[in-house]
Parts: C-alpha cells; sequence; structure tokens
C-alpha cells in the first residue's frame, strides 16, 4: 500500500472514526519509536555511570575496552565485565548492527520474507529475531532490564497484533515438530 492510497483511505473515513484514528496513531507512534530508542539510551545510561552492572547491580563501573562494535564495561566490585547488551535480548545476536533496520521493518509490519530480504539475513535469524523481540517486550522496562511484571498497553497491542501476523509462519513449523 503507498501512502498516497492510505491517505485516501484515511480522508474517506466518516469523520468521528477519522478522529478516532488520528487520536490512536498519535498515541501509539512515539511509543513505537521508544523500543528502538531503548538499546542507544542505555548504551549512554553506561557511559553517564548513572547504569550497573548486571550482575550484581553495583553502580561502580569502569569502561573496558571493546568488545566487536559493543562498547565492554567492567564492574568494580565483582570484577566480571558486560558490554551494554549483557541482560538484554540482544546479548550474544551478531549481526547488531543491522537490528534498528530490522525493529524498523517489523513496526511497518513487513512480512519475514520482505524483512530477510531486504537486510540479506537468513530466514532463521528473521524469525529468531522475531521471537527474541516480542519476548523482551514482555520483559522490558527501562529502568531496570531484568524483572519487568507489567506490560504497557501499547506493549500488547503490538504484541498480540505481531503474534497475530506470525501464526501463518508458526504453525507449519509446529506441525514438523510433532
Ligand atoms: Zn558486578
Amino acid at each position: 500500500m503507498d501512502l498516497e492510497k492510505i491517505k485516501a483511505v484515511i480522508l474517506s473515513l466518516p469523520s468521528e472514526k477519522r478522529e478516532l484514528f488520528m487520536s490512536e496513531l498519535i498515541e501509539e507512534l512515539p511509543k513505537a519509536d521508544k523500543h528502538i530508542e531503548v538499546q542507544a539510551s542505555r548504551r549512554h545510561i553506561l557511559d553517564n555511570k548513572m547504569g550497573s552492572c548486571p550482575h550484581c547491580n553495583h553502580t561502580k563501573y569502569v569502561r573496558f575496552g571493546k568488545d566487536k562494535s559493543a562498547q565492554r564495561y567492567k564492574c568494580k566490585l565483582c570484577n566480571r565485565s558486560f558490554t551494554e547488551y549483557t541482560g538484554t535480548w540482544m546479548s550474544g545476536l551478531h549481526k547488531k548492527d543491522k537490528i534498528d533496520s530490522y525493529l524498523s521493518l517489523m513496526l511497518e509490519e513487513k512480512s519475514l520474507d520482505k524483512i530477510k530480504d531486504t537486510l540479506k539475513i537468513n530466514k532463521k535469524t528473521a524469525f529468531d529475531w522475531r521471537h527474541k523481540i516480542l519476548a523482551s517486550f514482555d520483559s522490558k522496562n527501562d529502568d531496570n532490564q531484568d524483572d519487568f511484571t507489567g506490560i504497557t498497553e501499547s506493549d500488547e497491542t503490538f504484541f498480540l497484533r505481531s503474534e497475530k501476523g506470525m501464526e501463518v509462519k508458526r504453525s507449519p513449523l509446529q506441525k514438523t515438530r510433532r
């Protein structure tokens, strides 16, 4: 669907529905962007000594070189090292540089095939990332990456919508497993 068509559809709505749609959209947009910003803000928090060690929660740590493209830190209390990704769903992922683009395409509700072709990643990677991202929506909190029990309404809407979109792709896999 191109933008002109979307615009035409929105303009053809009765004004009451159009207002409802626009107000929902305005509410959803900043929340969708937020997920993409989470990782950048995590690095910013760690670099500005406002974070804590993901292993022991101690707040004193030092920069400790680089791990591939990630910044590494070392805790002054437990002496263990960690990166900006430790404890997040992105920990252990390769091709981290493609994740921002992946999230954008996912938020645009592109199909897995479209995403894998655009980013030149294989289908299993595309599938795995989707699972990890959706799972992280369930557990992510900007202030505390570990124990997040609540879920905001917008996350839930997006989660359910994405799950629905996945059903077709997921069922053949489940069948072959049995
Ligand atoms: Zn520590």
